[in-house]
């Protein structure tokens, strides 16, 4: 080991992005919550709305995305990690999602070209309030590692004081609507749409409807958690 990596191995150890147990220079997790964390079953879930089959919403709603999918459901370890770096600035953490984001996005999307990324905006009162968009941070991460440009400034967010995570599923849709717009023409485009967590899809439906006025092609969405069972119940997210 070299000294340098000596003395930064003393001074900033590298921590579980759970739990923050001290653990090896290359890990994400230690090796108890590596163990706990649940990945999807893709074969599992719905490839249009990424729910369970059982819960699949395509039938009461028609998305305007084309598919979504997300590496981890909300809740225990994945959850934990997530809030973590979306909160407590734990950046380590966005490093992990978005490689588990990139290898699901191979998976289930390994015959779409796409043509750019695009991330669900922030307000940028918000976002100078969090000092980043933990959306844009995981697609940032997402591109270098997929190789796909980012379309920047593609999608801006109204102010809103209403926060989604106290509303009822119906309410989320009907308060978001209106909340994106999109700022130039991405026509014929496929794109990748990016959020750190789907709840109901209130949030992903409303930006791939600004990306399709846009005049994209067609929109598919990863996000690092997805939320099952949701019907009316107040959860963390969007
Ligand atoms: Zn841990
Ligand atoms: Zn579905």
């Amino acid at each position: 080991m070299k000294i340098f990596d000596i003395i930064s191995n003393a001074l900033f150890p590298n921590k579980c992005i759970c739990c923050g147990e001290i653990i090896g220079r290359e890990d994400f997790l230690c090796d108890y919550c590596y163990e706990m964390i649940e990945y999807v079953d893709f074969s599992k879930v719905c490839k249009r709305c990424g729910l369970n089959k059982k819960e699949c919403q395509c039938k009461n709603r028609v998305f305007h995305f084309s598919g979504s999918i997300a590496p981890f459901e909300n809740k225990e370890v994945a959850r934990q990690s997530m809030y973590r770096f979306k909160f407590g600035r734990a950046i380590g953490g966005s490093k992990f999602f978005a490689f588990e984001m990139a290898k699901a996005v191979k998976t289930v999307y390994n015959d779409i070209e796409f043509d750019g990324i695009a991330f669900v905006p922030m307000h940028f009162v918000k976002r100078l309030k969090r000092g980043f968009n933990q959306s844009e941070v995981l697609a940032r991460e997402l591109s270098k590692i997929l190789g796909i440009r980012i379309l920047e400034d593609l999608l801006s967010s109204k102010y809103s004081s209403k926060i989604q995570h106290d509303l009822t599923f119906k309410e989320r849709f009907s308060n978001i609507k209106g909340r994106y717009k999109f700022n130039y023409n991405v026509t014929g485009k496929t794109v990748l749409l990016v959020d750190d967590i789907k709840t109901t899809g209130a949030t992903l439906d409303e930006c791939a409807k600004q990306l399709l006025l846009a005049g994209a092609d067609r929109v598919y969405c990863v996000s690092g958690l997805i939320t099952q069972s949701k019907k009316g119940k107040k959860t963390n997210g969007n």
